[in-house]
């Protein structure tokens, strides 16, 4: 039986030690002893079933490929940064300037250069604050601008986000008093301009990401809002900052700032295509005001946060934006081409039309053209927990991997993850 401290100066089991911690790497050289004292395997093959038993990351999260056609898939972690972001988070892992001006030795501004790259894609923003996610966003507006007194909001725009989240739960926790006003479909200016008094403390517009409402409804536009005497808080969820012409009812920042909207709130990891946070950004006194405010500093981003940030926003186009305006043409090419390899090793697989959508709670009822492989259903779930997890999805009895979420560069491992889980195949690592 190889002994564990020879085991572990085989260079391959060392260099594991440096990623994973010498207690994991011990672990599955352990286990791999024991399978072969019990018979299970030749004594020779220990150092090879260690190493096949090591995890592929030391982050405790396994990355996957995301076939589901939902572009922001929320329990896939949303936007995938782009490879400048993940450049910039390995450059700022170690002590950075984040709160430093190393010209003058003094404290700075914390994020700066995020802040500023901020400023430079919303020209309209008089000031940037960036928190840790949307819902951070929403709750230092409301303690900063509105605790013990009322936040305006209509009936039509009380929404659920997901998961059980609401919104009004969120702002009423703060201390905070909705006061809603018109109905479920309709609300006009002057519903709101009725109840604003000494005790308001903003208005507050939310957009309805997820879902719509048609038929006989009304809704008050940002700029019927402004002349109120309160301060507008405009929370467009999706982190658009610019008008985006694949999503035309989409609200982005920069045009409701033009429109009189005194604060803009937005996740990060939306549409935006960066690291999951907080976007405020808007009238500087009141920026100001929440960035000072105490409560900011409990929802204050790391360095990794603001690296990626600004990386997102001045780099080349995130793979969310490239999802977005992918070329339906050429994902059928592709898509035609993974089926053609594999069906010439004997996999049930065809090329099909699709219907991808944005998710992450944004671009209701928006569908965007795509192209899947599709296979026999039990490869869904062999799909997912094979080496390299594919998420797909399930239509009609069949497991379609939708290729718009799905980064050309990928194609390759998406056809080795099918190829590895077919039925009398290589099986499951
Ligand atoms: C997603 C969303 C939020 C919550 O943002 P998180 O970043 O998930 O905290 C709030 N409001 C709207 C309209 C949203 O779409």
């Amino acid at each position: 039986m190889p002994r564990t401290d020879r085991l572990l100066r085989d260079p391959r089991l060392s260099v594991a030690v440096e990623r994973l911690g010498v207690d994991v790497v011990k672990g599955a050289v352990r286990e791999a002893q024991r399978r072969a004292r019990e018979g299970r395997i030749p004594p020779e093959d220990v150092p090879e079933t260690a190493l096949a038993l090591l995890p592929g990351t030391a982050c405790g999260l396994r990355p996957v490929i995301n076939a589901t056609g939902v572009l922001l898939h929320t329990n896939l972690g949303r936007a995938t940064l782009s490879a400048a972001a993940r450049q910039a988070v390995q450059e700022a892992a170690g002590p950075t300037d984040v709160e430093l001006d190393l010209a003058t030795g003094v404290r700075a501004r914390r994020g700066r250069s995020a802040l500023a790259a901020l400023r430079g894609r919303v020209p309209s923003a008089g000031a940037a604050h960036v928190v840790n996610n949307g819902a951070a966003a929403l709750v230092l507006a409301a303690t900063a601008l509105a605790a013990g007194r009322e936040v305006v909001v209509s009936r039509g725009e009380m929404v659920e986000i997901g998961d059980g989240f609401r919104l009004p739960d969120l702002l009423v926790s703060t201390g905070a008093r909705l006061r809603e006003v018109g109905t479920t479909n309709r609300t006009s200016a002057a519903d709101y301009a009725a109840v604003i008094g000494p005790d308001t403390g903003f208005v507050l517009k939310v957009h309805p990401s997820n879902f719509r409402i048609t038929g006989f409804t009304r809704s008050a536009q940002t700029a019927e809002l402004t002349g109120l005497g309160v301060p507008v808080v405009v929370d467009i969820g999706s982190g658009l900052l610019a008008p985006h012409p694949a999503l035309p009812d989409e609200p982005d920042a920069e045009t409701q700032l033009r429109a009189g909207a005194s604060l803009v709130t937005a996740s990060g990891d939306k549409l935006l295509g960066g690291p999951q946070c907080g976007l405020l950004l808007g009238d500087p006194d009141l920026v100001t005001a929440l960035a000072r405010h105490p409560l900011a500093r409990a929802l204050r981003v790391d360095k990794l946060t603001l690296a990626a940030l600004k990386a997102t926003l001045t780099g080349p186009p995130t793979p969310t934006a490239r999802a977005l305006t992918a070329d339906p043409a050429r994902l059928r090419t592709r898509a035609d081409r993974l089926a053609h390899g594999l069906a010439a090793d004997g996999i049930d697989v065809r090329a099909v039309a699709s219907a991808a959508t944005v998710g992450g709670g944004g671009a209701p009822g928006v569908t965007l053209p795509s192209a899947a492989l599709s296979l026999p259903e039990p490869y869904a779930a062999a799909l997912r927990t094979g080496s390299v997890p594919v998420v797909g999805r399930l239509e009609s009895g069949r497991c379609l991997l939708d290729l718009r979420a799905v980064p050309e560069q990928d194609d390759e491992r998406l056809a080795q993850a099918v190829r590895s889980v077919r039925p009398g195949g290589e099986g499951r690592a």
